[in-house]
């Protein structure tokens, strides 16, 4: 599956060695003990509320703070490119032969956000940045709660999906040299709305949050977003993520049942890690669900390479 490695697993762990027997008390009373909070989705929360915000107040008060919106915008007059819609961009421009006309600011535009992100670890946009992904956290509990009373069933689908919509999206750029993906891309119309004020094309956020509540979970984020699927590519080089370690987990699952990308969380299930420690893969969006989720605090951020640092 995505993000395995192909290394053959460590011999599953010993009843003995699991950490609540370890301790010689229930699983409940070693949860109970160890408590999972909601630490880092509320600083996550307040950070994704805080710079849309900005982006709010900067055009209702005429500030140079965050000026435009998530497709593309200027911090302190200094210009930010979202990148699938930069390379949507050139793309156009190579075809067009209007590349040359590419202005400096949309290089340093498209570099500095490149450089965060990749140093923040790709798809951390996705959860600490983006409007829809906040939306569709909400949508999700109550899909899981519709599942839950057995009102409706969960469909799930290939990761791999999302490739072939970003490589869609690029031909359909080239092929209509539009940026077509602007149309329907749910981070642009959700930022543009508060910004700007709402508009009908809200409609087809709607009908995209109702598809994903009443049909499949998270489906625009896990198998359409080409935004994230091109972060995702990003991350998988970034320093910055999530670490697992083997000694601290009971093989409870919560983690998995709290992400938008279980797959990234595979070495979790018993007689599956290969390694003492594995780095959660570039899907993970470092949203931290599962660190708050985990009784064990078997999972953590990091700095590949350095020892826990939060
Ligand atoms: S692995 Fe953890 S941090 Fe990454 S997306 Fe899943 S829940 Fe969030
Ligand atoms: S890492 Fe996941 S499976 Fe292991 S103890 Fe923590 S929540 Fe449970």
């Amino acid at each position: 599956m995505f993000g395995k490695n192909n290394k053959t697993p460590l011999p599953a762990k010993k009843k003995e060695d699991i950490p609540y027997i370890k301790e010689g008390i229930s699983f409940k009373d070693w949860k109970a003990k160890n408590g999972s909070g909601h630490k880092w989705r509320t600083i996550r929360w307040s950070v994704l509320i805080g710079i849309n915000l900005l982006f709010i107040l900067s055009f209702m008060f005429d500030l140079s703070l965050l000026e435009g919106s998530l497709s593309g915008s200027r911090l302190f007059g200094f210009y930010l490119m979202d990148p699938f819609n930069s390379l949507q961009m050139l793309i156009i421009s190579a075809y067009t032969g209007h590349i040359k006309f590419l202005t400096m600011n949309f290089v340093i535009g498209f570099l500095t956000i490149f450089i965060f992100y990749f140093l923040m670890g790709g798809r951390t946009f996705c959860s600490w940045i983006c409007p829809y992904h906040f939306l569709a956290e909400w949508g999700e509990k109550l899909h899981n709660y519709l599942v839950k009373k057995k009102k409706i069933k969960e469909h799930t689908y290939n990761i791999y999906l999302r490739y072939v919509f970003w490589v869609g999206f690029l031909i359909l750029a080239f092929v209509t040299q539009q940026l077509v993906f602007e149309d329907v891309n749910p981070i642009g119309i959700l930022s543009r709305a508060m910004i700007y004020g709402p508009g009908l094309i809200l409609l087809w956020i709607l009908a995209l949050i109702t598809f994903e509540i009443v049909y499949s979970k998270r489906f625009w984020c896990r198998y359409v977003c080409p935004v994230g699927a091109t972060w995702s590519m990003v991350g998988k080089a970034t320093p910055f993520g999530v670490k697992f370690e083997l000694d601290k987990c009971a093989h409870c699952l919560d983690c998995q049942k709290v992400c938008l990308v279980p797959h990234e969380l595979w070495f979790v299930e018993k007689g599956k890690a290969t390694d003492k420690r594995h780095d959660v893969g570039s899907d993970c969006t470092r949203c931290g669900l599962c660190i708050d989720a985990c009784p064990g605090n078997a999972l953590s951020y990091t700095i590949k390479g350095w020892d826990r640092i939060l």
